[in-house]
């Protein structure tokens, strides 16, 4: 079989994975995204531009858990969630702290919840706007439930804002372990915290996952969503995540979650927790996407009872076939098996079907496939023996 040939059975193959993954309601979720209303609300919580609350204008300075702000944010989000039809509930945890819900009610399965949330606190008990942190990710809450609320969906979601994250991410522990003892069904929880640096432009966001619950599948999930939607983020996988933002509340009761942010590590803001940690410093473009990654994230969820990404399981034509380690870093080998290893052609590809490796064997049932130079990221490998396709395996590059 030439070359040509084996590409083309494979692209073919591929686009049919691809394409049943993109649903064209998540497609005009992400069309309905609206940088101007995005940026607006940022501009709101920080104090650029004033806010309404019961019908006078304020404006919302420091939101410190000590700050007048602190609570003027929370009044001002919850008109916002109610304005935009949600069923709006909070959950006070202490004398200062309290988390605010906006929950759009799901019409199959009402008890089964995804969420999305970000905490909507700040550090600096004086002038600190904690634009990037973390309004980029409470904005990126506020323009998500404005734009979900036109659309239905077979699970709940909940928007949530958290309290006191700066202080040890109290607002969202106290959430998350009310909801393990009430033994509720939370299927995924997606964390926004600090959405708007891109210092060197590289257009690279962190995904953080631990191995909890179905953590992994979900950081799948948001992998595939990247390439599916045209996002276009590069993924830098952080395994385990950091503990230290409020995905790690649900991880510590059991719960699936992920975290998208921009890098905190090799391009962190150097404005963070400081009084120019401003709207102005924006990366706008990568803002944009990383709204975007985690709202086609929660919509594939929200909108599908699967948390995995959906493959077509009948295409891996010889179950023989195996991969290892898978999700790996360095290498991954291909292991036949049974089959007999004459004229085998492994091919690697991307999710949009490009081809980045090929090798030929005629006498090993173990190859070594180099993947260091690839980014992170969802493959595909697939085994071709004479003129029979023998298997297309799904991989993953931490
Ligand atoms: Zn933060």
């Amino acid at each position: 079989m030439e070359n040509k040939k084996i590409i083309l059975l494979f692209f073919s193959i591929l686009m049919t994975l691809v394409g049943k993954a993109q649903n064209p309601i998540v497609l005009n979720i992400l069309n309905d995204v609206n940088m101007d209303s995005l940026t607006f609300f940022v501009k709101q919580l920080t104090g650029e531009e004033q806010v309404i609350i019961n019908g006078l204008p304020d404006t919302i300075f420091s939101r410190h858990k000590d700050q007048p702000g602190n609570e003027k944010a929370f009044q001002f989000v919850k008109q916002k969630f109610a304005g935009y039809g949600l069923q709006v509930d909070s959950l006070q945890f202490s004398a200062t702290g309290k988390n605010l819900l906006g929950i759009k009610i799901g019409t199959t399965y009402p008890n089964k919840k995804f969420i999305l949330g970000a905490h909507y606190d700040n550090i600096g008990s004086t002038v600190a706007p904690g634009a990037d942190d973390n309004a980029s990710g409470s904005a990126a809450v506020i323009e998500a439930s404005r734009v979900f609320s036109g659309y239905t969906f077979p699970f709940t979601i909940i928007f949530a804002l958290w309290d006191e994250e700066e202080q040890g991410l109290i607002g969202s522990n106290a959430y998350a372990s009310l909801a393990a003892s009430n033994n509720d069904t939370i299927l995924g929880y997606i964390n926004m915290d600090m959405l708007g640096w891109d210092g060197n432009n590289d257009s690279i966001a962190d995904l953080h996952v631990r191995p909890v619950a179905s953590s992994l599948q979900l950081a799948d999930k948001a992998m595939a969503a990247d390439t599916v939607y045209n996002i276009n983020l590069g993924l830098h996988v952080v395994n385990p995540g950091t503990g230290a933002t409020d995905h790690a509340a649900f991880w510590n009761s059991g719960f699936t979650a992920i975290g998208i942010n921009e890098e905190y590590d090799g391009d962190f803001n150097p404005f963070w927790h400081s009084p120019a940690d401003s709207l102005g410093q924006f990366n706008l473009p990568f803002y944009e996407k990383c709204a975007k990654l985690a709202y086609a994230t929660l919509g594939d969820c929200a909108l599908d009872s699967m948390t995995t990404v959906s493959i077509d399981e009948s295409l891996i034509t010889n179950g023989n076939i195996k991969l290892y380690p898978n999700p790996t870093t360095n290498g991954i080998t291909v292991d036949l098996g049974t089959i007999f290893f004459k004229n085998i052609t492994i091919s690697v590809f991307n999710m949009k079907g490009e081809l980045l490796q090929m090798v030929s064997t005629d006498s090993s049932s173990k190859i070594e496939i180099n993947t260091e130079g690839l980014p992170s990221g969802i493959y595909y490998m697939g085994v071709v023996q004479d003129q029979t396709m023998m298997g297309m395996k799904r991989w993953i590059k931490l």
